[in-house]
């Protein structure tokens, strides 16, 4: 999709880029200044992290979003992704379950971890959320395996924009509880979840849920790599241990100046709740329009509520589409790529079948600076409706 992308830029194309899902948002100027009045730091710092920022993270979490954290419990890392992968290749062995779709990255940790992976595959109509009966299902049939079972678990997903309530959070956990399966629960959109009030796994299975955020999205600085996770004290002593063992032996230690920056991210301060306002309020509308287009253009696609991401099925084109020659997701993009210029992402790279016709759209092409902008009242997004423009008018006229 990267090559499309450069050979239409190249021809001097517009590419409107719905294919990665970076943060459009600048890192406010106050957590700049923070990283670099620490840019003479040099030191390595200890492989857990910096205890004022775990402290730092512990604070903010639990002034936002309730979280009753000890900092004992936090490990700080170069991004929370590479704590996923410690944190799995910290068992010998386990089974790995996988709702479909979810995230790029976990089904290769996984594997790279020497661990199995048992996808759990959703549907539209249940909005791509995992139920607990199809969860109970897995969990039979896999705890005859008598190895530990780790459930990922992300929301607002990545690449669905889905969240779960308290009801269906709580059913999930006593199905996690009956069967002692370890979460490890992706919270690294929590903060730009849309609702003002939203429940966590952690609430009601504190015991098996391992925390993952960090300062990529809510803050816009995925290129800083800074992450963290937080492991429950009834995990033990010894997986703690190896989580730091393998973060010791990969990473050593999340960069001194970034650290140090963080520690500003992470003030609970005026400006940081005008900051994850002003990307909720914007995002809504973004996620609205694009949405809405999609939806009378005749596409399936369920309202977001959180983040920066769509999943729509095309399903509902499929015949039209198969009268061009496009049967699966890779031949949609493509083709969606070279007569609009909007990059999507298909749905077999989030573990959907290639035969399903669905795709991420990442609506974040749009310049996130102007939030900051004093005279800008209204943030327009532009880009993002010329893009989702091309693509409807596209569909309607196969
Ligand atoms: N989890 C999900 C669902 C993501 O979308 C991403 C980044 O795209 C990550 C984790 C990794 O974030 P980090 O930058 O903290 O490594």
């Amino acid at each position: 999709m990267n090559q499309l992308s450069n050979q239409r830029e190249a021809k001097g194309e517009t590419v409107f880029k719905f294919g990665f899902g970076q943060s459009p948002f600048p890192v406010p100027t106050e957590i700049q200044k923070a990283l670099s009045e620490a840019a003479h730091r040099k030191e390595y710092m200890s492989v857990q992290g910096h205890p004022p920022l775990r402290e730092a993270i512990a604070n903010f979490h639990h002034e936002l979003e309730g979280k009753n954290w000890s900092a004992d419990g936090i490990i700080v890392g170069t991004g929370s992704k590479i704590l996923i992968y410690c944190l799995l290749a910290a068992l010998k062995q386990a089974e790995v379950l996988l709702p479909a779709p979810s995230w790029v990255s976990y089904a290769p940790q996984a594997k790279l971890a020497g661990h199995n992976v048992s996808w759990l595959r959703t549907n539209s109509e249940t909005k791509w959320k995992l139920t607990p009966s199809q969860l109970e299902k897995v969990c039979i049939d896999k705890k005859k395996l008598n190895i530990p079972l780790i459930l990922i678990f992300n929301y607002p997903s990545n690449p669905t924009g889905q969240t779960y309530n308290s009801r269906e959070l709580q059913e999930l956990a006593s199905v996690l509880r009956k069967y002692e399966v370890i979460v490890v629960a992706d919270e690294i959109y929590s903060l730009l979840t849309y609702a003002k009030d939203y429940a966590t796994l952690e609430e009601f299975y504190p015991e098996g849920c391992i925390v993952t955020s960090g300062l990529s999205k809510w803050c816009g600085a995925g290129g800083w790599r800074l992450g963290f996770c937080h492991i429950p004290k009834s995990l033990g002593q010894e997986y703690f241990d190896a989580v730091l063992g393998v973060a010791s032996e990969t990473y050593s230690s999340a960069p001194s100046p970034v650290q140090l920056g963080a520690c500003q991210a992470y003030q609970n301060t005026p400006l940081t709740k005008a900051f994850l306002n002003k990307q909720v309020n914007l995002l809504k509308k973004v996620e609205h329009y694009c949405r809405s287009s999609l939806t009378r253009a005749g596409v399936n696609v369920h309202t977001a509520q959180g983040g920066f991401y769509l999943f729509p099925d095309f399903e509902p084109h499929r015949q039209a589409l198969k009268n061009t020659g496009i049967e699966n997701n890779e031949d949609l993009c493509n083709t969606i790529m070279k007569e609009t210029g909007v990059a999507l992402l298909p749905g077999n790279a989030f573990g959907m079948p290639d035969a399903s016709l669905t795709a991420r759209l990442a609506f974040v092409d749009f310049d996130g600076g102007q939030i900051f902008r004093e005279d800008q009242k209204e943030p327009e997004f532009e880009k993002a409706k010329q893009g989702i423009d091309k693509l409807c008018h596209w569909l309607l006229a196969l």
